[in-house]
């Protein structure tokens, strides 16, 4: 695996620490500076969790969480592609303010080093800094690694130029060669852990769900298959659930390591999945696009002395997690966000709706070509919904787009677009509000980093 350490903090911010923690070498944490440990379930949709609705037992571990912390019921991605739900997760930005938008293109795929997160936040507050990752599509090429003094990628090389151009013109990787299973990352993440004095920042991101390339143990694969070959569809979902489950008991093995060293009451844990994934649903298997099953994914929030048991019903949006982990801290964002703290509602205090948006830019990603291909329709999507009713609005085929009364058609299979005029002016506008159109390609001519990265990469002559 490749691990990237870099030498320890400056003097000036252990001095500053210091007197926090009571003097350096502590086997804890104070009380005001918790760990904070930001787990990532890539491709997982909320529904596939025991304590989202799923009967089969794929995450005893999660629903243990859930049941001891906060559970929000309608969380909803900012896209079902991996970099850029992320880098919203580490933002409180949405697509268009942190600027991925595409997994490759000449630009618009890497997080500017001028936009914070919560891994350079934390480190210039002190906390000793950690990622622990399991795929190429969150690695340093996507900018994910500022802010970590460790940043260990798992892929046994720099995380750096692993696109290639296959024969439709499609940028992909290889996904065999850039992956590692959940029980390798827990065991680099754990033995972090078990090194750490001071207060810590921990991001874990487990990809096992994501594709059949690297599958759990035979006993656990085989969990949730039927006994008779019934289709490959029941397969497939067997597979998806297995895999899940074997995240599960890797969470199960990082909170046990908490509680077993008297951390766990003074650890601020966040689980968010970074999108879902289609199973067959709307015509569509693999994420992408833009329906609940995409983009509502699961979010557990754990706070030292918080809510225990709470399930909170209101839309909240991924790029909530930032502030709100901020806030617990006592910290401030430098900067506007497009999230906001999930305080009030964990307190149970009502408030206006919150708008959750989410987009997808297929057209424009060098890496989309074959599934343009296949469905046209989706070239260019913006998805705006504030629970009840939910737009997916087609710049580029206005006509085409989709109105959905979540309230009474959870599995969005009644478009009703044409008769509710009203409704789609509202939240078109409401999109037009955030500014998310692209007109064009991504061009060399807007990011002169990227430009210098893609150069360094051989890309750009
Ligand atoms: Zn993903």
């Amino acid at each position: 695996m490749h691990v990237r350490v870099r030498g320890l903090r400056s003097v000036a911010t252990l001095l500053l620490a210091a007197p926090l923690l009571g003097g350096l070498g502590c086997s804890q944490s104070a009380p005001d500076r918790p760990n904070v440990l930001l787990i990532t379930l890539d491709t997982t949709r909320a529904d596939r969790l025991g304590c989202y609705g799923n009967p089969r037992d794929t995450s005893p571990n999660l629903d243990a969480l859930a049941a001891d912390g906060v559970r929000f019921d309608r969380a909803i991605a900012t896209a079902a592609l991996t970099p850029v739900a992320h880098a919203s997760i580490f933002t409180g930005l949405l697509p268009p303010n942190h600027g991925v938008r595409v997994i490759y293109a000449a630009s618009g795929y890497r997080l500017p080093d001028t936009v914070p997160t919560l891994a350079t936040v934390l480190e210039k507050e002190g906390w000793r800094t950690g990622a622990f990752l399991s795929a190429f599509p969150v690695s340093e090429f996507y900018g994910f690694d500022r802010g970590f003094e460790t940043f260990d990628n798992g892929l046994g090389h720099a995380g750096e130029g692993v696109l290639e151009e296959n024969e439709t013109g499609a940028w992909s990787f290889d996904g065999t060669d850039n992956q590692r299973r959940s029980d390798e990352t827990a065991d680099a993440a754990l033995a972090w852990m078990k090194k750490s004095d001071d207060p810590f920042y921990a991001w874990v991101h487990f990809w096992d769900p994501h594709d059949p390339l690297l599958v759990p143990p035979p006993d656990v694969a085989n969990r949730y298959q039927p006994e008779v070959a019934l289709s490959r569809t029941v397969g497939m979902r067997a597979l998806y659930d297995a895999e899940i489950h074997w995240v599960d008991r890797q969470i199960g093995r990082l909170v046990d390591e908490l509680r077993t060293t008297g951390v766990l009451d003074n650890t601020i844990i966040v689980v968010v999945s970074d999108h879902g994934e289609g199973l067959g649903d709307h015509d569509h298997w693999y994420h992408r696009i833009l329906y609940q099953e995409q983009i509502r994914v699961p979010l557990l929030m754990r706070f030292p002395q918080g809510a225990r048991g709470k399930v909170v019903p209101e839309v909240v949006r991924t790029t909530d997690i930032f502030p709100t982990v901020l806030a617990a801290l006592g910290l401030e964002p430098e900067g506007a966000l497009d999230g906001s703290p999930l305080h009030g509602l964990m307190a149970g205090v009502s408030e206006e709706p919150r708008l959750a948006y989410a987009e997808a830019l297929i057209k424009y990603d060098l890496n989309a070509k074959d599934l343009l291909a296949k469905r046209p329709q989706d070239d260019v999507l913006h998805c705006l919904t504030d629970g009840k009713w939910k737009l997916i609005h087609r710049p580029l085929r206005p006509s085409e787009s989709e109105l959905y009364n979540l309230e009474r058609d959870a599995r969005e299979t009644n478009n009703v677009f044409a008769a509710q005029p009203g409704i789609v002016e509202e939240l078109l506008s409401r999109i037009e509000d955030l500014d998310p159109f692209v007109d064009g390609p991504f061009g060399e001519g807007d990011d002169a980093e990227a430009i210098e990265r893609l150069r360094a990469l051989g890309y750009v002559d």
